[in-house]
């Protein structure tokens, strides 16, 4: 019956999980169905394959994060 309120006036997406600046997970709070961005920045449903896809690019994501930060505190040490 949750449904209902889908069919009749869309569905009610929030991110749920922020993977990359450009990849995003979301859930309907009404009916829990999930989405994804795919390769191409589309919205697509959030398959198992695709979580998977997402582990992987969030690992990538906070390395390069932290590879940021470490090259920010070595270029303030040359400063100093
Ligand atoms: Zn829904």
């Amino acid at each position: 019956m949750k449904n209902i309120h889908c069919k009749v006036f869309g569905h009610d997406y929030k991110v749920t999980r922020h993977v990359t600046d450009h990849v995003k997970e979301y859930t309907c709070v009404n009916c829990k169905k999930q989405l994804t961005t795919s390769g191409n920045g589309e919205l697509t449903l959030l398959t198992p394959k695709f979580k998977e896809i997402n582990d992987v690019l969030e690992r990538m994501h906070l390395k390069r994060v932290a590879n940021q930060d470490q090259e920010r505190n070595k270029a303030k040490l040359r400063i100093a």
